[in-house]
């Protein structure tokens, strides 16, 4: 670390706050030090009041790239000079690329899923998926699955503040990406929950439900629909296998947990500030075994 730290050493950072737990910092310094990249990335807790600030210092410190979390992701949106199509249509920025002073907002949260099911052979293409959540990471993932060629995509939420936000994407996406028919449902209804899944290649959870403190919780209150074959994925990843996983799993299914998705947007994002590949299968070994 001596040696690697110069004068010259260009800084990245990820912004958010609490983020004292994140990964982030050891698999890119790892994959920065493995390929002989100058750039070193420490975490920066940030309350979400001191985003702009923090995207203003990325511009006078020169920083060639910084990732932002929650509650950072919204507030970072605003602040950029260019978005990238996903971005845009998602209304949030994980990953922030400066070229030279201006800054490009990219949100690889959703590539990240889509890459994590292609990591486990599962491909979307055609496919119908049911997906719980109309919140950051759901979004991500409709917006990804709809440009990515899924055919159908049938949301559930909670009627609460996420549920006309949802409707209002759903509609956007399908502008955006002709050949995807999105429905938004009442997560309230079981029955047409589980009919739409029982129709579906894949289920994803992308609510809050499972992660801790409700870790004893699964948004799936009706298991019947579960089968061999079914591709379940969960965004949440602590605990690495959420009640819902371990209840797919007992039916058969195909289990996707949300370290997946962690690594591979962190992978997408080390190729846009660098311009080459992160040694992923290492950095797997390491840090997400
Ligand atoms: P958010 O606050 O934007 O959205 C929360 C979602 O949970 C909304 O859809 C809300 O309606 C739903 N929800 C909340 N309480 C609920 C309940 N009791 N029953 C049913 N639904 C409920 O949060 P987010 O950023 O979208 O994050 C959601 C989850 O995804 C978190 O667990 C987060 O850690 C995870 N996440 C994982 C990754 C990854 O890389 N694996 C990336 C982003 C987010």
């Amino acid at each position: 670390m001596e040696d690697r730290i110069t004068g010259h050493t260009g800084l990245m950072a990820l912004f958010g706050s609490p983020i004292g737990h994140s990964g982030s910092p050891a698999m890119y310094n790892y994959s920065f030090a493995k390929l002989g990249l100058d750039y070193v990335y420490v975490a920066i807790d940030t309350k979400v009041g001191e985003t702009e600030a923090a995207i203003a210092a990325m511009r006078t410190y020169k920083m060639r790239g910084g990732n932002v979390t929650m509650p950072c992701k919204s507030a970072a949106f605003h602040c950029m000079d260019e978005l990238s199509p996903a971005a845009r249509l998602i209304g949030a920025v994980n990953t922030i690329v400066n070229e030279d002073g201006r800054l490009t907002g990219h949100n690889t949260d959703g590539v990240g899923f889509v890459e994590s099911l292609r990591d486990e052979g599962v491909k979307i293409r055609g496919k119908k998926l049911t997906l719980a959540g109309g919140g950051g990471a759901a979004a991500a993932i409709m917006v990804q699955c709809a440009l990515d060629g899924v055919r159908e995509i049938s949301v559930f939420n909670r009627k609460d503040e996420f549920f006309g936000r949802t409707e209002e994407l759903a509609k956007k996406v399908e502008g955006e990406a002709p050949g995807c028919v999105i429905r938004v449902y009442d997560i309230a209804d079981t029955k047409r929950m589980t009919a739409e899944i029982a129709e579906s290649d894949i289920f994803a959870n992308a609510t809050v439900v499972g992660m801790k403190p409700m870790d004893a919780e699964s948004v799936l209150k009706d298991t019947s629909a579960l089968r061999p074959g079914l591709v379940v994925a969960d965004v949440v990843y602590n605990p690495e296998e959420t009640r819902l996983l371990r209840e797919a799993k007992e039916a058969g299914c195909i289990c996707i947990g949300g370290r997946g998705m962690l690594l591979w947007q962190g992978v997408v994002a080390f190729k846009l500030f660098t311009g080459q590949d992160m040694p992923v299968d290492e950095v797997k070994e390491l840090f997400y075994r």
